[in-house]
């Protein structure tokens, strides 16, 4: 949990995050929330639809008997439940999915309406129809407000609607029974619903501090060796530039300015490096005070120039906590991402070799092409 107690408070700014989170968190969001619960969903629907049957025996008492009047009213819900066994599952949208999810509930409620219809005693239709509710607080786990909502106005025009040929002789207590539950029902699903925005932000924390390294803020190792499994670029947007990017003679930056110092430099790095890339490119922190920078859609050329400007920046920036610059190797990758960063490395030293505070571009054959 983000905060040490759940209140009232919590929850509306839980509310506020969730009003101002842009619209792919959001998605991202819903979807995880329906993904956890889904399995949840679906057995408590079908497990309705399935006891919804039992009913025809209760139909057959109050029918004196018989069983035929509302014997296909009821097995009708067996179309939709048989539908939504066999394709629910192939849904990919979480909105197909809810609207799925909801749509079967109300065959259960239209097959119930059809087979009171041939009762000749109504008045049980108002336990029946309270019960919806326990099914509506369980589809609400996996679904936004909204759609709760939209789902209950829909319930009561059926109940309204139904009224008029059904001629419920206790239609009052059915709507005072289902009025506040529906109330209860849609609270409860936004307390669950920020609880659950509780644990996702939490998760995206985590998720995040795995793979951010804590000094510098960019991308650590476990990231790099994520996105180049089996030695390719996740994602990789051609041509992609491979950058290493090396502090030049930090150690006598720590021992001049002291480790905090040095810290505070990488620090420093870590933020110019971040401000200076696309939002595509990747900055990770490779070692020490070694970074390695993946550019997507950019040539080596383009690489070249946009290092030499950070390279300058960073020479003549006067916010820096110490003085000192960088060197960088550039190479392109083919598709071999070890490859690309030998190349990068190679280059990277003839920088260093070259007196230092350079930018160079790998010699290998491919990246002069
Ligand atoms: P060159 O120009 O050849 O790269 O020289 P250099 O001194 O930068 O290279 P060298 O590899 O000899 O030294 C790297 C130094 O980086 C040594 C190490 O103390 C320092 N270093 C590595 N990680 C950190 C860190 O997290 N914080 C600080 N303050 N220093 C670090
Ligand atoms: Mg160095
Ligand atoms: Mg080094």
């Amino acid at each position: 949990m983000n905060r040490e107690e759940f209140n009232i408070r919590y929850l509306l700014e839980l509310h506020n995050i969730i009003m101002k989170m842009d619209k792919s968190r959001r998605k991202q969001f819903y979807e995880r929330k329906l993904d956890y619960y889904q399995f949840f969903i679906r057995i408590a629907l079908i497990a309705t639809g399935i006891a919804s049957l039992g009913y025809l025996y209760s139909d057959y008492q109050l029918n004196g008997g018989n069983v035929y009047p509302t014997l296909i009213p009821r097995l009708s819900i067996l179309i939709p439940l048989t539908l939504y066994i066999v394709c629910e599952h192939r849904i990919r949208d979480y909105r197909l999915k809810v609207f799925a999810d909801y749509l079967l509930m109300h065959c259960i409620v239209w097959a119930t309406i059809w087979s009171v219809y041939h009762l000749e005693d109504k008045t049980h239709f108002s336990e029946g129809s309270f019960s919806m509710n326990l099914i509506m607080l369980v589809i609400g786990l996996g679904s936004n407000g909204l759609a709760g909502i939209c789902c209950y106005a829909v319930f009561f025009a059926e109940l309204i609607i139904s009224n008029a040929f059904n001629h419920y002789t206790n239609f009052e207590i059915i709507m005072s029974l289902n009025i506040p539950c529906a109330i209860a029902v849609l609270s409860a699903q936004f307390i669950l619903s920020m609880s659950f925005l509780d644990h996702f932000l939490t998760e995206l924390k985590l998720e995040k501090s795995l793979v951010t390294d804590p000094l510098t803020q960019v991308f650590n190792r476990q990231k790099l060796e994520t996105m180049t499994e089996a030695n390719v670029i996740e994602g990789a947007i051609m041509p992609v530039t491979v950058v290493m990017l090396d502090i030049d003679l930090f150690k006598s930056v720590n021992d001049t300015y002291g480790h905090y110092t040095g810290d505070q430099v990488l620090r420093y790095l870590g933020k110019k490096l971040t401000e200076h890339v696309r939002k595509s490119d990747y900055v990770i922190r490779y070692g020490g005070e070694e970074f390695l920078i993946l550019m997507n859609g950019c040539s080596v050329g383009e690489a070249y120039t946009r290092m030499e400007n950070i390279r300058a920046d960073i020479q003549n920036a006067d916010d820096r906590p110490a003085p000192f610059t960088v060197s960088a190797g550039v190479a392109s990758y083919e598709g071999d991402f070890k490859a690309a960063v030998t190349h990068a490395d190679e280059a990277l030293y003839l920088s260093k070799n070259n007196g230092r505070n350079k930018v160079t571009n790998s010699s290998h054959e491919s990246d002069l092409a």
